[in-house]
């Protein structure tokens, strides 16, 4: 039997270069999918629909979660995100690692759903670095800024629900730990579940009764 792939659960504060670290996995090595989620929010320019995201109104968001086709969802700044169902568990059935780039309470609900899934939380190295990215963007305002660096603050409280910290400060290391994570969490007892439940079967089976 083909072993299945790992869920993983990418999340991080703004500005903390999940999506660089993401494209890195991606582009180094072929044991990696990434999901496309759906949104209500409008594409930003550049984006777009089905690659960056499945963008879609209210009504399809609301339909496809009472369908049950949405593995978790949150609602973000006023939009709603979901992860799409079916291509997650049929890419975990063949055996590829699934990425979801996700907020915090789309990861919590992975988490209860999904056990075995590995949450990686991405910072960079200090809250001044954090900051320096931000402004260096050159693309958002002061109060933006202030807004993000605020929800940081919040996110940070959160950060021990996470499964490890990768620290983004050449995005190379970046990359190179969180694969070297993710290949580790093979080995753990949550992802090899079925291999645990059939040796102790056939041990059980396989022990000769005392005086027997
Ligand atoms: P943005 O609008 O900047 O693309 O994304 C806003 C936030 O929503 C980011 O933190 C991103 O990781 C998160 N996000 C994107 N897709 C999903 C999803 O499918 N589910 C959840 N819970 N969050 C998502």
């Amino acid at each position: 039997m083909g072993k299945e792939g790992i869920l993983v659960v990418i999340s991080g504060f703004a500005g903390a270069g999940k999506g660089t670290v993401v494209r890195g996995l991606m582009e180094k090595y072929d044991d990696y999918v990434l999901s496309v989620s759906m949104t209500t929010r409008a594409p930003r320019p550049g984006e777009i629909d089905g690659v960056s995201y499945f963008f879609v109104d209210k009504k399809k968001f609301e339909d496809t979660i009472d369908a049950g086709g949405l593995l978790e969802y949150a609602n973000y700044c006023g939009n709603y995100y979901g992860t799409p169902r079916d291509y997650v568990e049929k890419q975990l059935k063949a055996g590829k690692n699934v990425i979801l780039e996700i907020e915090i309470q789309g990861a919590m609900q992975i988490r209860r759903i999904h056990p075995a899934a590995l949450l990686l939380f991405i910072t960079p190295p200090s809250a001044e670095t954090l900051k320096a990215r931000l402004e260096g963007r050159g693309t958002e305002t002061a109060e933006v800024i202030k807004k993000r660096m605020d929800r940081s603050a919040a996110e940070a409280e959160e950060m021990e629900k996470y499964d490890y910290i990768i620290v983004n400060d050449t995005v190379e290391q970046a990359v190179s730990d969180a694969h070297a994570v993710i290949e580790a969490a093979h080995a753990s007892p949550r992802c090899n579940a079925e291999l645990i439940r059939r040796i102790r079967e056939d041990l059980r089976r396989m022990a000769v009764p005392e005086g027997g």
